[in-house]
């Protein structure tokens, strides 16, 4: 049996004293310190805004606090929406980081520059974390979510089917002889037909469906809370519109086409069972002929 080794860190011959006095300057204001380096240890946007908000609950009748991002316009809500206090535009360094709008069920006192002093720095921190977490999961040729946003939205998918009792579907989408394309057409005209379909496949969804670049040439959608029947509906409109708008530039009379594998999630299944299961239904749309939708057995 091999022993245990256990290591002895040596001690100090003397104690480390700490004799230098720290003088602050009296501006510094050490609760307003506290705050800040609270504040500080969230990175994840939603989270700093309800640790913002419980901090300023100490003090103010605040309710909730919801903030906006400038150029997206996506929006992150801690606590109620309820009436509205006071609204201004954070910059932070030059940095425009959006709009926050505090709600109250008081009268606040405070102005809302003295409120939001404190949210600044943190919040631009915690933006650039989640502009670097979305870029991680977006597919740069396609501007759709890639392999990994995949992954965590089927297993969001899953759990929510699981929890709920809900259907969903997943599409597998190939472009048909792509190929070809590459070969006649160069494959930075490839690159151009994978962006165009990606733009036709966007466009055919519903606000709470996902599209995602799997790999290469092939497309990934998520229909929530949608049976098979629905969704194979949903497979002939993406297949008939691409079919109907996507023509190469080098080449407008050709024709650009996909074949659909579509399966509705069975509850005792895996994600990657799923998966397989999709994609046998797309392999026998190819060997049906190519440009139409199969839909899985389950
Ligand atoms: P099928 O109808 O059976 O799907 O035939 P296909 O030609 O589309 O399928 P195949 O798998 O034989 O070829 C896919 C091609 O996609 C091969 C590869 O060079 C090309 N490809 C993969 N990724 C990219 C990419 O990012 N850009 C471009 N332009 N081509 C790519
Ligand atoms: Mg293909
Ligand atoms: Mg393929």
């Amino acid at each position: 049996m091999a022993s245990a080794e256990i290591i002895q860190f040596p001690q100090p011959a003397t104690p480390i004293m700490f004799r230098q006095q720290i003088e602050l300057p009296p501006e510094v204001d050490i609760a307003e310190l506290q705050l800040l380096n609270r504040l500080f240890q969230h990175l994840d946007v939603q989270t700093l805004l309800e640790q913002f908000l419980i901090e300023m609950c100490a003090w103010l009748p605040l309710c909730g606090v919801r903030y906006t991002i400038a150029d997206t316009g996506e929006s992150f809500l801690a606590g109620r929406a309820t009436r509205r206090a006071s609204s201004a535009a954070l910059r932070q360094a030059g940095e425009t980081l959006g709009q926050i709008e505090l709600f109250a069920f008081g009268d606040i006192a405070a102005t809302t520059a003295t409120v939001l002093a404190p949210l600044g720095a943190p919040l631009r921190n915690a933006l650039n974390h989640h502009r670097v977490k979305l870029l991680a999961r977006r597919d740069t040729l396609s501007g759709l979510g890639n392999r990994t946003a995949l992954e965590q939205a089927v297993a969001t998918e899953v759990a929510r089917a699981h929890r709920f009792s809900l259907p969903f579907t997943m599409l597998v989408v190939d472009i048909d002889n792509f190929k070809r394309i590459n070969d006649s057409l160069g494959h930075s005209a490839g690159d151009d037909v994978i962006r165009g379909v990606s733009t036709e496949l966007a466009g055919c969804l519903r606000p709470y469906d996902q599209a995602f670049r799997y790999g290469g040439e092939e497309f990934v959608v998520l229909l929530g809370q949608t049976g098979i029947a629905k969704g194979m509906q949903i497979a002939e409109r993406i297949r008939r519109r691409i079919a109907a708008r996507c023509k190469p530039e080098a080449d407008p009379a050709r024709r650009i086409t996909v074949s659909i594998g579509g399966a509705e999630f069975v509850h005792a299944e895996t994600a990657d069972n799923l998966f397989d299961r999709a994609d046998r239904a797309l392999y026998r749309a190819k060997d049906e002929g190519r440009n139409r939708s199969v839909a899985a057995a389950s």
